[in-house]
C-alpha cells in the first residue's frame, strides 16, 4: 500500500493523540496534583458593575486579606452572564496598575503646571465653586416674567458606575440647585 498524505496526517494525529492518552492516563495518574489551585480559591466574593461603559455588566471580585486577586465576569448577572469585553477583562488594572492616581491633581486657571491637591481640599473647592457659579446664574423669573428656578451654568453628568439610589441622590440634588442640563455617559 502506497501511503498517501492524507494518510499520513491521519497516522499521525492518531500516534499523537495515543502518545498524549498515555501520558495522561499511565505516567501521570496523579495528573490532578499538577494543576496549581485556582487564585480565587478560599477568597471573599463580592459582586459590582464594571464602570466603563452603559452597559453595565455585572462583575465579581475576588479578594483575600483585603487584597483584590481577580475580576470576572458574573455569571449570574442577565446582562452579561458571565462575559466581559476586552476592556471589561481589564477592569482589574483601575486597582492594582502603577499607573493609577491616587491623589488629586489640580490646575489652576492659567497654569501651565498639575498640582497634587488632598482630596478634602478638593471636595470643598468644588462645593465652594458650584455654589459661587449658581448664585451667579441662577434666574427665578424668564423675560416674560415667568418662573424657571434654574440655572445653566452648571450640568450634571452621570455614569455607569452608578447604582439606581446613586443617580437618584445625584438627580435630586441637580434639580435642587437648578440645574437642567442632566446627561448620561451612556449617551455620549
Ligand atoms: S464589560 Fe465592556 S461592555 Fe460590559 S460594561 Fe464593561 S466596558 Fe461595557
Amino acid at each position: 500500500m502506497v501511503m498517501n498524505r492524507r494518510m499520513f496526517l491521519k497516522g499521525l494525529g492518531a500516534g499523537l493523540t495515543a502518545l498524549s492518552l498515555k501520558d495522561v492516563l499511565l505516567v501521570r495518574p496523579g495528573w490532578a496534583a499538577f494543576v496549581p489551585p485556582a487564585k480565587t480559591k478560599d477568597a471573599q466574593v463580592t459582586t459590582s458593575i464594571c464602570p466603563f461603559c452603559g452597559v453595565g455588566c455585572g462583575l465579581v471580585a475576588y479578594t483575600k486579606g483585603g487584597k483584590l486577586v481577580s475580576v470576572q465576569g458574573d455569571p449570574d448577572h442577565p446582562i452579561n452572564q458571565g462575559t466581559l469585553c476586552s476592556k471589561g477583562q481589564a477592569v482589574m488594572e483601575v486597582v492594582t496598575s502603577p499607573r493609577r492616581l491616587h491623589k488629586v491633581l489640580y490646575r489652576a486657571k492659567g497654569s501651565d503646571r498639575w498640582e497634587e491637591k488632598e482630596l478634602d481640599w478638593a471636595m470643598k473647592t468644588l462645593a465652594q465653586r458650584v455654589k459661587a457659579t449658581r448664585d451667579a446664574s441662577f434666574k427665578e423669573k424668564n423675560e416674560a416674567g415667568v418662573p424657571i428656578s434654574r440655572t445653566e451654568a452648571l450640568a450634571s453628568i452621570g455614569g455607569a458606575a452608578l447604582n439606581n439610589e446613586e443617580c437618584y441622590l445625584i438627580t435630586k440634588l441637580a434639580r435642587a440647585l437648578g440645574i437642567v442640563y442632566l446627561e448620561h455617559q451612556a449617551r455620549l
